[in-house]
Protein backbone atom coordinates (compact mmCIF):
# COMPACT_ATOMS: atom_id res chain seq x y z
CA UNK A 1 0.00 0.00 0.00
CA UNK A 2 1.39 3.69 -0.84
CA UNK A 3 1.38 6.18 1.09
CA UNK A 4 -0.52 8.04 -0.74
CA UNK A 5 -3.71 5.28 -0.14
CA UNK A 6 -2.28 5.41 4.13
CA UNK A 7 -3.94 8.55 4.22
CA UNK A 8 -6.30 8.97 6.91
CA UNK A 9 -10.27 9.55 5.29
CA UNK A 10 -11.77 12.37 7.03
CA UNK A 11 -15.35 12.70 7.81
CA UNK A 12 -16.66 9.18 8.20
CA UNK A 13 -19.07 8.99 11.22
CA UNK A 14 -18.35 5.57 12.65
CA UNK A 15 -16.80 5.18 15.85
CA UNK A 16 -13.12 3.71 16.76
CA UNK A 17 -13.53 4.22 20.27
CA UNK A 18 -12.57 0.69 21.19
CA UNK A 19 -9.91 0.25 18.53
CA UNK A 20 -6.28 0.46 19.24
CA UNK A 21 -5.32 4.15 19.41
CA UNK A 22 -3.20 3.75 16.55
CA UNK A 23 -6.20 2.72 14.68
CA UNK A 24 -6.44 5.14 11.51
CA UNK A 25 -9.06 4.98 8.49
CA UNK A 26 -7.35 4.28 4.84
CA UNK A 27 -9.86 5.15 1.70
CA UNK A 28 -12.51 2.53 0.71
CA UNK A 29 -13.33 1.76 3.64
CA UNK A 30 -10.24 -0.08 5.22
CA UNK A 31 -8.63 0.43 8.26
CA UNK A 32 -4.92 0.31 9.63
CA UNK A 33 -3.72 -0.77 12.98
CA UNK A 34 0.24 -0.08 13.80
CA UNK A 35 0.32 1.43 10.63
CA UNK A 36 -0.42 -1.67 8.78
CA UNK A 37 -3.68 -1.55 6.85
CA UNK A 38 -5.58 -4.65 8.19
CA UNK A 39 -6.69 -5.99 4.21
CA UNK A 40 -3.03 -6.08 3.41
CA UNK A 41 -2.46 -8.44 6.63
CA UNK A 42 -5.34 -10.95 5.52
CA UNK A 43 -3.98 -10.98 1.63
CA UNK A 44 -0.19 -11.61 3.04
CA UNK A 45 -0.94 -14.17 5.75
CA UNK A 46 -4.55 -15.21 4.71
CA UNK A 47 -7.22 -15.50 7.10
CA UNK A 48 -8.37 -15.95 10.50
CA UNK A 49 -5.66 -14.07 11.82
CA UNK A 50 -5.01 -12.42 14.70
CA UNK A 51 -3.23 -9.06 14.68
CA UNK A 52 -1.78 -7.51 17.85
CA UNK A 53 -0.43 -4.10 18.21
CA UNK A 54 2.49 -3.48 19.94
CA UNK A 55 2.29 -0.11 20.55
CA UNK A 56 -1.30 -0.63 21.96
CA UNK A 57 0.37 -3.28 24.62
CA UNK A 58 3.38 -1.36 25.41
CA UNK A 59 1.13 1.63 26.14
CA UNK A 60 -0.88 -0.45 28.25
CA UNK A 61 1.66 -1.91 30.46
CA UNK A 62 3.08 1.53 30.65
CA UNK A 63 -0.05 3.67 31.68
CA UNK A 64 -0.24 0.77 34.70
CA UNK A 65 3.44 1.14 35.84
CA UNK A 66 2.94 5.26 36.00
CA UNK A 67 -0.41 4.63 37.73
CA UNK A 68 1.28 2.50 40.33
CA UNK A 69 4.70 3.01 40.68
CA UNK A 70 5.09 1.67 44.26
CA UNK A 71 3.26 -1.37 43.10
CA UNK A 72 4.26 -4.79 41.55
CA UNK A 73 2.26 -5.08 38.33
CA UNK A 74 1.91 -8.30 36.85
CA UNK A 75 0.90 -9.08 32.95
CA UNK A 76 -1.49 -12.06 33.72
CA UNK A 77 -0.22 -14.65 30.75
CA UNK A 78 -3.34 -16.77 30.83
CA UNK A 79 -4.75 -13.59 28.87
CA UNK A 80 -2.38 -14.00 25.90
CA UNK A 81 0.84 -15.67 25.68
CA UNK A 82 4.25 -15.68 22.85
CA UNK A 83 7.23 -15.04 23.11
CA UNK A 84 7.00 -11.44 21.52
CA UNK A 85 4.72 -10.88 24.68
CA UNK A 86 6.79 -11.91 27.16
CA UNK A 87 9.85 -9.49 25.75
CA UNK A 88 7.23 -6.68 25.30
CA UNK A 89 6.43 -6.82 28.87
CA UNK A 90 9.64 -7.54 30.37
CA UNK A 91 10.91 -4.47 28.45
CA UNK A 92 8.14 -2.36 29.67
CA UNK A 93 9.01 -3.75 33.67
CA UNK A 94 5.88 -6.07 34.74
CA UNK A 95 6.11 -9.02 36.32
CA UNK A 96 4.85 -11.99 35.20
CA UNK A 97 1.49 -14.23 36.43
CA UNK A 98 1.82 -17.67 35.23
CA UNK A 99 -0.74 -20.72 36.21
CA UNK A 100 1.21 -23.67 34.48
CA UNK A 101 4.34 -25.03 33.49
CA UNK A 102 4.06 -24.10 30.25
CA UNK A 103 2.95 -20.50 30.70
CA UNK A 104 6.12 -20.61 33.05
CA UNK A 105 8.42 -22.64 30.68
CA UNK A 106 7.48 -20.26 27.39
CA UNK A 107 8.47 -17.51 29.43
CA UNK A 108 12.04 -18.42 31.09
CA UNK A 109 12.77 -19.93 27.66
CA UNK A 110 12.13 -16.39 26.17
CA UNK A 111 14.53 -14.41 28.87
CA UNK A 112 11.62 -13.44 31.61
CA UNK A 113 13.61 -13.63 34.75
CA UNK A 114 11.76 -16.18 36.96
CA UNK A 115 12.02 -14.27 39.99
CA UNK A 116 9.93 -11.71 38.90
CA UNK A 117 7.25 -14.33 38.06
CA UNK A 118 4.11 -15.51 40.29
CA UNK A 119 2.68 -19.10 40.34
CA UNK A 120 -1.17 -19.25 40.33
CA UNK A 121 -3.26 -22.38 40.37
CA UNK A 122 -6.18 -23.99 42.26
CA UNK A 123 -4.66 -27.59 41.75
CA UNK A 124 -0.91 -27.73 40.49
CA UNK A 125 0.06 -30.38 39.24
CA UNK A 126 3.71 -31.84 40.78
CA UNK A 127 5.28 -31.28 37.46
CA UNK A 128 3.82 -27.74 37.44
CA UNK A 129 5.44 -27.43 41.21
CA UNK A 130 8.68 -29.17 40.18
CA UNK A 131 9.47 -26.75 36.98
CA UNK A 132 8.67 -23.67 39.23
CA UNK A 133 11.09 -25.10 42.00
CA UNK A 134 13.96 -25.77 39.26
CA UNK A 135 13.58 -22.52 37.77
CA UNK A 136 13.33 -20.34 40.94
CA UNK A 137 9.71 -18.99 40.53
CA UNK A 138 9.93 -15.66 42.49
CA UNK A 139 6.30 -16.53 44.44
CA UNK A 140 3.96 -19.53 44.88
CA UNK A 141 0.11 -18.55 45.22
CA UNK A 142 -0.85 -21.21 47.64
CA UNK A 143 -4.92 -22.41 46.82
CA UNK A 144 -5.38 -25.27 48.99
CA UNK A 145 -4.30 -26.82 52.59
CA UNK A 146 -2.91 -29.96 50.86
CA UNK A 147 -0.44 -28.62 48.51
CA UNK A 148 1.44 -27.01 51.46
CA UNK A 149 3.16 -29.77 52.50
CA UNK A 150 3.81 -31.32 49.33
CA UNK A 151 5.42 -28.22 48.32
CA UNK A 152 7.16 -28.00 51.41
CA UNK A 153 8.52 -31.25 51.13
CA UNK A 154 9.50 -30.66 47.30
CA UNK A 155 11.34 -27.49 47.99
CA UNK A 156 12.95 -29.34 50.62
CA UNK A 157 14.53 -29.03 54.19
CA UNK A 158 17.16 -26.93 52.92
CA UNK A 159 15.80 -24.62 50.52
CA UNK A 160 13.47 -22.32 50.51
CA UNK A 161 10.39 -20.04 48.53
CA UNK A 162 8.32 -17.47 49.04
CA UNK A 163 5.11 -18.10 48.85
CA UNK A 164 1.29 -16.08 49.19
CA UNK A 165 -2.23 -17.38 50.51
CA UNK A 166 -5.09 -16.80 48.04
CA UNK A 167 -7.77 -15.68 50.15
CA UNK A 168 -11.54 -15.02 49.16
CA UNK A 169 -12.10 -12.01 50.56
CA UNK A 170 -15.99 -12.21 50.16
CA UNK A 171 -16.81 -9.34 47.49
CA UNK A 172 -18.64 -10.42 44.08
CA UNK A 173 -18.01 -8.50 41.13
CA UNK A 174 -17.37 -9.24 37.34
CA UNK A 175 -19.45 -9.69 34.30
CA UNK A 176 -20.60 -13.12 34.42
CA UNK A 177 -21.05 -15.86 36.61
CA UNK A 178 -18.73 -17.90 35.36
CA UNK A 179 -15.67 -15.49 36.22
CA UNK A 180 -16.50 -14.26 39.20
CA UNK A 181 -14.04 -15.83 41.47
CA UNK A 182 -14.70 -13.46 44.91
CA UNK A 183 -16.70 -15.93 47.57
CA UNK A 184 -17.14 -18.64 49.00
CA UNK A 185 -19.31 -20.97 46.50
CA UNK A 186 -16.74 -21.42 43.59
CA UNK A 187 -13.41 -23.34 43.72
CA UNK A 188 -10.50 -20.36 44.00
CA UNK A 189 -9.27 -19.48 47.51
CA UNK A 190 -9.38 -20.36 50.72
CA UNK A 191 -12.18 -18.89 53.20
CA UNK A 192 -11.61 -16.47 56.19
CA UNK A 193 -14.97 -17.13 57.29
CA UNK A 194 -14.67 -20.94 57.89
CA UNK A 195 -11.36 -20.12 59.26
CA UNK A 196 -9.75 -22.75 56.59
CA UNK A 197 -7.55 -19.08 55.02
CA UNK A 198 -6.12 -19.07 58.91
CA UNK A 199 -5.26 -22.62 59.36
CA UNK A 200 -3.64 -22.44 56.27
CA UNK A 201 -1.50 -20.13 57.17
CA UNK A 202 -0.74 -21.39 60.54
CA UNK A 203 0.00 -24.67 58.51
CA UNK A 204 2.50 -22.57 56.42
CA UNK A 205 4.07 -20.54 59.42
CA UNK A 206 4.79 -24.39 60.24
CA UNK A 207 7.47 -24.72 57.59
CA UNK A 208 10.60 -23.13 57.72
CA UNK A 209 11.45 -23.63 54.14
CA UNK A 210 8.35 -21.64 53.08
CA UNK A 211 8.20 -18.16 53.75
CA UNK A 212 5.01 -16.42 53.96
CA UNK A 213 5.16 -12.98 51.97
CA UNK A 214 1.67 -12.12 51.88
CA UNK A 215 -1.54 -12.41 50.93
CA UNK A 216 -3.38 -12.37 47.13
CA UNK A 217 -6.85 -12.31 46.71
CA UNK A 218 -8.69 -12.06 42.81
CA UNK A 219 -12.56 -10.89 42.95
CA UNK A 220 -13.21 -11.84 39.42
CA UNK A 221 -13.10 -10.61 35.57
CA UNK A 222 -14.04 -7.77 33.72
CA UNK A 223 -14.96 -5.20 36.49
CA UNK A 224 -15.17 -2.17 35.44
CA UNK A 225 -15.94 -0.08 38.81
CA UNK A 226 -13.28 0.75 41.80
CA UNK A 227 -15.13 -0.10 44.37
CA UNK A 228 -14.83 -3.87 44.71
CA UNK A 229 -11.43 -3.31 44.66
CA UNK A 230 -11.62 -1.29 47.53
CA UNK A 231 -13.81 -3.03 49.47
CA UNK A 232 -11.67 -6.34 48.98
CA UNK A 233 -8.47 -4.19 50.37
CA UNK A 234 -10.89 -3.42 53.25
CA UNK A 235 -11.12 -7.35 54.33
CA UNK A 236 -7.57 -8.58 53.52
CA UNK A 237 -5.93 -6.02 56.03
CA UNK A 238 -8.72 -6.77 58.27
CA UNK A 239 -7.42 -10.28 57.40
CA UNK A 240 -3.86 -9.00 58.18
CA UNK A 241 -4.37 -7.93 61.10
CA UNK A 242 -6.13 -11.07 62.82
CA UNK A 243 -3.18 -12.74 61.52
CA UNK A 244 -0.71 -10.48 63.36
CA UNK A 245 -2.94 -10.68 66.78
CA UNK A 246 -2.87 -14.58 66.22
CA UNK A 247 0.30 -15.83 64.65
CA UNK A 248 2.81 -12.85 65.41
CA UNK A 249 3.87 -12.17 61.49
CA UNK A 250 3.45 -8.94 60.07
CA UNK A 251 2.66 -9.92 56.37
CA UNK A 252 4.46 -7.00 53.85
CA UNK A 253 2.51 -7.61 50.43
CA UNK A 254 -1.24 -7.56 49.21
CA UNK A 255 -1.77 -8.81 46.07
CA UNK A 256 -5.26 -7.75 44.56
CA UNK A 257 -5.08 -10.12 41.03
CA UNK A 258 -6.81 -8.29 38.10
CA UNK A 259 -9.88 -8.75 36.83
CA UNK A 260 -9.83 -4.70 34.67
CA UNK A 261 -12.98 -4.40 32.29
CA UNK A 262 -12.29 -3.27 29.37
CA UNK A 263 -14.84 -1.69 26.65
CA UNK A 264 -15.65 -4.45 23.95
CA UNK A 265 -18.23 -1.99 22.51
CA UNK A 266 -18.57 1.44 21.93
CA UNK A 267 -19.97 2.94 25.18
CA UNK A 268 -19.06 -0.01 27.69
CA UNK A 269 -17.06 1.27 30.44
CA UNK A 270 -13.83 -0.02 31.50
CA UNK A 271 -11.60 0.01 34.31
CA UNK A 272 -9.32 3.26 34.91
CA UNK A 273 -5.95 2.09 36.17
CA UNK A 274 -5.34 5.92 37.41
CA UNK A 275 -8.65 5.59 39.58
CA UNK A 276 -8.42 2.01 40.51
CA UNK A 277 -4.59 3.01 41.97
CA UNK A 278 -5.74 6.23 44.01
CA UNK A 279 -8.71 4.33 45.29
CA UNK A 280 -6.63 1.16 46.52
CA UNK A 281 -3.93 3.88 47.99
CA UNK A 282 -6.34 5.63 49.80
CA UNK A 283 -8.10 2.74 51.12
CA UNK A 284 -4.71 0.62 51.67
CA UNK A 285 -2.86 3.70 53.58
CA UNK A 286 -6.56 4.32 55.60
CA UNK A 287 -6.95 0.30 57.00
CA UNK A 288 -3.18 -0.31 57.90
CA UNK A 289 -3.53 2.79 59.96
CA UNK A 290 -6.20 1.92 61.49
CA UNK A 291 -5.20 -1.10 62.10
CA UNK A 292 -1.74 -0.40 63.50
CA UNK A 293 -0.33 -2.20 60.57
CA UNK A 294 2.75 -1.16 58.37
CA UNK A 295 1.29 -0.08 54.53
CA UNK A 296 2.26 -3.98 52.26
CA UNK A 297 3.71 -3.34 48.75
CA UNK A 298 0.63 -3.88 46.78
CA UNK A 299 0.38 -5.91 43.42
CA UNK A 300 -1.85 -6.23 40.92
CA UNK A 301 -2.17 -8.34 37.94
CA UNK A 302 -3.80 -7.55 34.94
CA UNK A 303 -4.88 -9.29 31.82
CA UNK A 304 -7.00 -8.52 29.62
CA UNK A 305 -6.34 -5.15 30.12
CA UNK A 306 -3.34 -5.11 28.83
CA UNK A 307 -3.78 -7.53 25.54
CA UNK A 308 -7.39 -7.28 25.03
CA UNK A 309 -7.61 -4.06 23.37
CA UNK A 310 -4.15 -4.23 21.56
CA UNK A 311 -5.90 -7.57 19.45
CA UNK A 312 -7.86 -7.32 15.78
CA UNK A 313 -9.44 -10.71 14.76
CA UNK A 314 -9.50 -10.78 11.05
CA UNK A 315 -12.31 -12.88 9.27
CA UNK A 316 -13.14 -14.13 5.51
CA UNK A 317 -17.07 -13.68 4.89
CA UNK A 318 -17.69 -17.49 3.52
CA UNK A 319 -21.66 -17.28 3.30
CA UNK A 320 -24.46 -14.91 3.86
CA UNK A 321 -27.56 -16.80 4.22
CA UNK A 322 -31.15 -15.54 4.81
CA UNK A 323 -33.62 -16.77 6.85
CA UNK A 324 -37.01 -15.76 8.25
CA UNK A 325 -36.04 -12.60 9.54
CA UNK A 326 -32.44 -13.16 10.42
CA UNK A 327 -29.74 -12.66 7.93
CA UNK A 328 -26.21 -14.52 8.75
CA UNK A 329 -22.70 -14.11 7.74
CA UNK A 330 -20.93 -16.61 8.14
CA UNK A 331 -17.24 -16.29 8.53
CA UNK A 332 -13.71 -18.59 8.33
CA UNK A 333 -13.25 -18.89 11.72
CA UNK A 334 -15.37 -19.29 14.78
CA UNK A 335 -15.59 -20.98 18.33
CA UNK A 336 -12.59 -22.77 17.73
CA UNK A 337 -10.41 -19.44 17.74
CA UNK A 338 -12.59 -17.50 20.03
CA UNK A 339 -14.93 -19.51 22.85
CA UNK A 340 -15.86 -16.97 24.46
CA UNK A 341 -19.67 -15.97 22.96
CA UNK A 342 -20.59 -19.25 23.45
CA UNK A 343 -18.89 -19.46 27.01
CA UNK A 344 -20.05 -16.21 28.36
CA UNK A 345 -22.15 -14.91 25.84
CA UNK A 346 -20.23 -11.98 25.50
CA UNK A 347 -21.07 -9.20 22.85
CA UNK A 348 -18.29 -7.72 20.15
CA UNK A 349 -19.14 -4.95 17.52
CA UNK A 350 -17.43 -6.62 14.24
CA UNK A 351 -16.83 -4.28 10.96
CA UNK A 352 -16.35 -4.75 8.00
CA UNK A 353 -13.54 -3.21 6.10
CA UNK A 354 -11.38 -3.38 3.08
CA UNK A 355 -14.47 -2.24 1.07
CA UNK A 356 -16.61 1.07 1.18
CA UNK A 357 -20.48 0.51 0.74
CA UNK A 358 -23.25 3.31 0.78
CA UNK A 359 -25.58 0.46 1.52
CA UNK A 360 -27.82 0.87 4.65
CA UNK A 361 -27.00 -1.17 7.93
CA UNK A 362 -29.01 -3.60 8.94
CA UNK A 363 -28.98 -6.44 12.08
CA UNK A 364 -26.99 -9.37 11.47
CA UNK A 365 -25.60 -12.61 13.35
CA UNK A 366 -21.81 -13.30 12.77
CA UNK A 367 -21.81 -16.92 12.83
CA UNK A 368 -18.65 -19.14 12.74
CA UNK A 369 -17.64 -21.96 10.24
CA UNK A 370 -17.79 -24.94 13.03
CA UNK A 371 -20.33 -27.86 13.65
CA UNK A 372 -22.50 -26.41 16.25
CA UNK A 373 -25.40 -24.10 16.05
CA UNK A 374 -23.91 -22.10 18.83
CA UNK A 375 -21.17 -21.22 17.17
CA UNK A 376 -22.31 -17.61 17.40
CA UNK A 377 -19.51 -15.05 16.87
CA UNK A 378 -21.46 -11.39 17.63
CA UNK A 379 -25.58 -11.87 17.34
CA UNK A 380 -27.58 -9.13 16.39
CA UNK A 381 -25.00 -6.53 15.23
CA UNK A 382 -25.17 -3.92 12.37
CA UNK A 383 -23.43 -4.79 9.09
CA UNK A 384 -23.62 -3.46 5.67
CA UNK A 385 -27.06 -5.04 4.67
CA UNK A 386 -24.65 -5.79 1.06
CA UNK A 387 -22.04 -7.56 3.26
CA UNK A 388 -21.48 -10.96 1.02
CA UNK A 389 -18.97 -13.43 0.74
CA UNK A 390 -15.01 -12.60 0.35
CA UNK A 391 -15.76 -9.28 2.02
CA UNK A 392 -13.56 -9.30 4.85
CA UNK A 393 -14.85 -8.58 9.16
CA UNK A 394 -12.74 -6.88 11.89
CA UNK A 395 -13.44 -7.59 15.14
CA UNK A 396 -11.78 -5.15 17.61
CA UNK A 397 -10.81 -5.89 21.37
CA UNK A 398 -9.67 -9.42 20.16
CA UNK A 399 -6.32 -9.80 22.34
CA UNK A 400 -6.90 -11.65 25.26
CA UNK A 401 -8.83 -14.74 26.57
CA UNK A 402 -9.52 -15.88 22.71
CA UNK A 403 -6.30 -17.59 21.03
CA UNK A 404 -5.53 -18.81 24.64
CA UNK A 405 -8.49 -20.80 24.84
CA UNK A 406 -8.59 -21.84 21.26
CA UNK A 407 -9.28 -25.45 20.43
CA UNK A 408 -8.44 -27.75 18.04
CA UNK A 409 -12.05 -28.46 17.42
CA UNK A 410 -13.23 -29.89 13.89
CA UNK A 411 -9.40 -29.89 12.96
CA UNK A 412 -9.19 -26.35 11.55
CA UNK A 413 -5.88 -25.61 12.94
CA UNK A 414 -5.64 -22.19 14.84
CA UNK A 415 -4.65 -19.04 13.20
CA UNK A 416 -1.51 -17.10 13.17
CA UNK A 417 -0.92 -13.82 15.08
CA UNK A 418 1.08 -11.36 13.67
CA UNK A 419 2.21 -8.09 15.19
CA UNK A 420 2.08 -4.80 13.67
CA UNK A 421 4.29 -1.55 14.73
CA UNK A 422 5.38 1.42 13.09
CA UNK A 423 3.97 0.08 9.73
CA UNK A 424 5.59 -3.10 10.03
CA UNK A 425 3.58 -6.33 9.91
CA UNK A 426 5.68 -9.49 11.62
CA UNK A 427 4.61 -13.11 12.51
CA UNK A 428 4.82 -13.78 15.68
CA UNK A 429 3.14 -17.51 15.37
CA UNK A 430 2.04 -19.28 12.45
CA UNK A 431 -1.00 -20.69 11.37
CA UNK A 432 -1.60 -24.21 12.89
CA UNK A 433 -1.06 -26.59 10.12
CA UNK A 434 -2.34 -29.69 9.17
CA UNK A 435 1.48 -31.26 9.77
CA UNK A 436 1.17 -29.72 13.18
CA UNK A 437 -2.14 -31.48 13.81
CA UNK A 438 -0.68 -34.66 12.03
CA UNK A 439 2.38 -34.27 13.99
CA UNK A 440 1.34 -35.42 17.62
CA UNK A 441 -1.57 -38.37 16.37
CA UNK A 442 0.98 -41.31 16.02
CA UNK A 443 -1.10 -43.60 15.19
CA UNK A 444 -1.14 -45.96 17.54
C1 LIG B 1 -7.31 -14.52 35.43
C2 LIG B 1 -6.51 -13.96 36.52
C3 LIG B 1 -5.94 -12.69 36.38
C4 LIG B 1 -6.18 -11.80 35.18
O1 LIG B 1 -7.52 -11.49 34.99
P1 LIG B 1 -7.92 -10.37 33.90
O2 LIG B 1 -9.39 -10.37 33.95
O3 LIG B 1 -7.40 -10.86 32.59
O4 LIG B 1 -7.29 -9.11 34.32
C5 LIG B 1 -5.14 -12.23 37.39
N1 LIG B 1 -4.89 -12.97 38.49
C6 LIG B 1 -5.43 -14.20 38.66
C7 LIG B 1 -5.12 -14.97 39.87
C8 LIG B 1 -6.26 -14.73 37.69
O5 LIG B 1 -6.79 -15.94 37.87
Amino acid sequence: MTTAELRAVPGVADDLSVWPASTTRLAHGGLAVGGVSLAEIAERFDTPAYVLDEGEVRGRCRRYRDAFPEAHVLYAAKAFLSRAVVRWVDEEGLGLDVCSAGELELAVTAGFPPERMVLHGNAKPPHDIEAALRLGVGRIVIDSPSEIARLAAAVGPGGHQKVMVRVVPGVSAGGHEKIRTGTDDQKFGLSPVDGSAQEAIGRILGQPQLELVGLHCHIGSQIAEVEPYVAAVRRMVGLMARIRDGHRVTLRELDVGGGHGVAYRPGEAALDPTALARGLRTELVAACAAAGLPVPRLAIEPGRAIVGPAGVALYRVLAVKHTGARLFVAVDGGMSDNPRPALYGVRYAPRLIGRASAADSRTATVVGRHCEAGDVLAADVPLPADVRPGDLLAVPVAGAYQLSMASGYNLVGRPPVVSVHEGRARLLVWRETLDDLRSRDVGG
